[in-house]
């Protein structure tokens, strides 16, 4: 256990606030610019609170520096996550710079869809939990920020039940037809709902959220409440735009020499300003197309007016953005080539980071902005130029795309594509009345100031605290949140058919096999579910037939045995055609697994299929004995499955419990079973996960317990046997029926 003082507020985002740079002497560590690093530290000051994040360096360069985090500042620690170069390249610029991001700005066709990066993305979400855990106590606020950290509120959760989880996403969530490309779209959903409440900048993105709940994950969604019913909890989703540090950006300009009037012909070079990112998504090309365009079309502007982007480098070891640079280098040249002359330059190109003293000098001299990026959450820049604007002067020029523009109405607002409504607004701006400018500007002012990012921190934790107080008031046991979420779906059928597992599922794991009882509650339930019209009971096993049968004499339900090779119920009674050629195999299988010398493994000969049971054996012995077991059934040339604590050899036929399921379906129901009958699967093992796979979104699965191989493709999940014991009672007392 970490020992550190537990946090009343724990921050987590990807990055910590400042840079490390190794130095002989020590590292030097800078702290970065921003507005939101000032207001949340002393909120966490305050507060007494702790920032995890990485610090950008890795284990492989940097070794032990890159868990190393600078002394606690007024009361705020900081965590430092080290990451491996591995981890850096598949998580940091894989997945969430290759993949979320593009895919988050609408660059469908730039998304790379790549596996190996999502498990490094779920595996160091995992670890960024298991630190908010380690700092957190019951009580402590947990926020958890960005695009890089979606899982982190699902492993929260998963750890604690009734934690304080805020989650803030600080870059635009697409509608469902666009996010519903990625294959992980769902688990990012669950992730994302492990929050009481999930934060976007604006609307918009909140009800494609909202949407993408509904159709993705089926949850019950009240979208003009902002709340999506999610695993028994009411999570809410609001919009919380983000501000700017609106006081200190105005003694910043106010220190700022004042700026030239430049309306009248003579008066001097009128400065036009653009600063982003270097990133795709900033729509930097189109914008300097619109420049060339100005001066093409208006040539009044020839040597009276300036344009000077700063451009921050950014994510420099990610391909697509050295070719950008490239591009951007070309076209300025370009123009700059076309209409420089006597002394004037049209385009000034700028690529590096200024400080925020400088930054908000040069805002507060620039007549115009140009803010167009082509997507963006919020767009930083533009309520930092309005809020520099202490003369109230100034243009803004806006993308109707950027999340500001939701708020930032009386700028000139332009679609970012459309080059010549681009040089049109410039135009405007550059020979707009002074009365116009004004009155323009100190409406933007008014709504800059009246939501600053002071504002923004007290607003987003007051409506987390109130979000999970909403979400306690509706906590509900497991098996009641899983009979809320398909109570709807159930009624719209006359037959409910159940399938279940048996063991760990029906009756708790137990040591030896033999020993596995129905209790007394169970087999009263089963007997009277066996008697309910509307409910078709199978209990499904990786047991012999005989044995399942004998340990459930429940007359009317239908029993597969031996992962589906065998099947008997009324009207039904199947042994899979290939099973018997490969008896002999099995039996010589199990010869050998006998053979296997560790003290309390149990081989247990079920005709069709052999199983190799290595609880009882002791834990310095286990892994030998399981890796010669394997060994063995692969010789015998069987099918391999790895199970809780056993091993079990199958012949290789194409058939499993999800394949034994729908032919239980089909023979019962007819082919076009879906439109009669609702069905639901519940199991706890490995071999489950067939049965959940061939099922999806033709009945639903409940997983009981942790899913083993920790990625669950489970609808639902309940957490033991007592809990689907709780859930089987309310099936067979018929809640769902629709009257009449
Ligand atoms: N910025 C900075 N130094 C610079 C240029 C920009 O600190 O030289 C800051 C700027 O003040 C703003 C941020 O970078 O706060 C950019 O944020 P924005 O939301 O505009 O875009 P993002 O980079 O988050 O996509």
């Amino acid at each position: 256990m970490y020992a550190s003082a537990r946090h009343s507020l724990v921050i987590v985002s990807n990055r910590l606030p400042f840079t490390v740079e190794p130095r002989p002497e020590g590292p030097l560590f800078t702290r970065s610019p921003g507005g939101l690093v000032t207001a949340l530290e002393p909120v966490l000051s305050d507060r007494g609170g702790v920032w995890i994040g990485w610090n950008g360096l890795n284990t492989d360069d940097a070794g032990d520096l890159a868990g190393f985090a600078p002394e606690s500042q007024s009361g705020v620690r900081y965590r430092a996550l080290p990451l491996s170069a591995r981890e850096v390249a598949r998580y940091y610029e894989g997945f969430s710079n290759r993949t979320l991001w593009p895919l988050f700005h609408y660059f469908v066709s730039s998304t790379r869809i790549d596996a190996r990066t999502w498990r490094t993305y779920e595996q160091v979400n995992q670890r960024f939990a298991e630190a908010a855990v380690q700092e957190s106590d019951p009580d402590s606020m947990i926020w958890i920020h960005d695009y890089q950290l979606l899982r982190v509120p699902h492993y929260l959760r998963q750890h604690h039940e009734r934690a304080r989880i805020g989650f803030f996403l600080h870059v635009p969530f697409p509608s469902a037809d666009v996010f519903r490309v990625l294959p992980w779209s769902r688990a990012i959903m669950r992730g994302m709902l492990g929050a009481d409440l999930v934060g976007f900048h604006v609307q918009s993105y909140a009800e494609h959220f909202l949407l993408c709940a509904e159709r993705l994950l089926g949850c019950e969604v009240d979208s003009k409440a902002g709340i999506v019913q999610f695993e028994g909890r009411q999570v809410s989703v609001q919009a919380h735009p983000i501000g700017v540090d609106v006081a200190h950006i105005e003694a910043l300009a106010s220190a700022a020499p004042p700026r030239p009037d430049v309306t009248e012909p003579g008066d001097g070079v009128a400065q036009v300003l653009g600063v982003d990112r270097l990133d795709y998504s900033k729509g930097l090309h189109q914008r300097l197309l619109s420049i060339e365009r100005l001066f093409e079309l208006h040539p009044m502007h020839r040597g009276r007016v300036t344009f000077t982007q700063i451009l921050v480098p950014s994510r420099e070891r990610v391909k697509e953005y050295e070719q950008l640079k490239r591009d951007i280098d070309e076209t300025i040249g370009r123009v700059n080539g076309k209409f420089s002359e006597g002394g004037w330059t049209p385009i000034r190109y700028m690529v590096r980071s200024f400080p925020q003293d400088e930054l908000m000098c040069r805002y507060h001299q620039a007549h115009v902005a140009l803010v167009t990026p082509l997507r963006d959450g919020m767009n930083l820049v533009a309520k930092e130029y309005v809020a520099a604007q202490v003369s109230n002067d100034g243009v803004l020029i806006l993308s109707e795309l950027a999340g500001a523009a939701e708020e930032l109405q009386e700028a000139l607002l332009v679609n970012p594509f459309d080059v010549e409504a681009v040089t049109e607004a410039l135009h405007s701006a550059l020979t707009m009345p002074r009365d116009e400018r004004r009155a323009r500007m100190s409406a933007l002012r008014d709504r800059v100031r009246a939501n600053d990012v002071h504002g923004w921190i007290r607003r987003f934790l007051q409506a987390a605290g109130l979000a999970w107080d909403r979400a306690r008031n509706t906590d509900l046991s497991p098996s009641d949140r899983v009979r809320r979420a398909l109570e709807g779906w159930l009624g719209t059928r006359s037959t409910v058919a159940v399938f279940v597992d048996y063991d760990g599922t029906l009756t708790p794991i137990v040591d030896r096999p033999e020993e596995a009882v129905l209790s007394d509650a169970v087999r009263e339930l089963l007997e009277q579910a066996a008697r309910v019209p509307y409910l078709d009971l199978v209990v499904v096993s990786g047991r012999a037939l005989d044995d399942v049968r004998s340990r459930v004499p429940i007359p009317g339900i239908t029993v597969v045995g031996n992962h589906g090779f065998e099947i008997e119920g009324p009207g039904i009674s199947y042994r899979h055609p290939h099973v018997d050629a490969h008896r002999a195999n099995i039996e010589r299988a199990a010869g050998d697994l006998a053979r296997i010398d560790a003290p309390g493994t149990q081989v247990e000969q079920k005709g069709a299929t052999v199983a190799f049971h290595v609880r009882r054996v002791d834990s310095a012995r286990k892994g030998e004995a399981v890796t010669q077991a394997l060994s063995v059934l692969r010789d015998r040339g069987l099918e391999v499955m790895v199970g809780n604590q056993v091993v079990e050899g199958r012949p290789p036929l194409d058939w499993h419990k999800g394949r034994a399921v729908l032919h239980v379906l089909r023979e019962r129901h007819g082919a076009n079973w879906p439109s009669k009958v609702r069905v639901i699967y519940i199991g706890d093992d490995t071999t489950d996960q067939d049965a959940f796979r061939s099922l999806r979104g033709i009945g639903r699965s409940i997983q009981v317990g942790r899913a083993r191989n920790g990625t669950a493709t489970a609808d639902f999940m309940l957490p033991d046997p007592a809990a689907v014991l709780q859930f089987l009672r309310w099936l067979v007392s018929g809640g769902f029926v629709s009257p009449g």
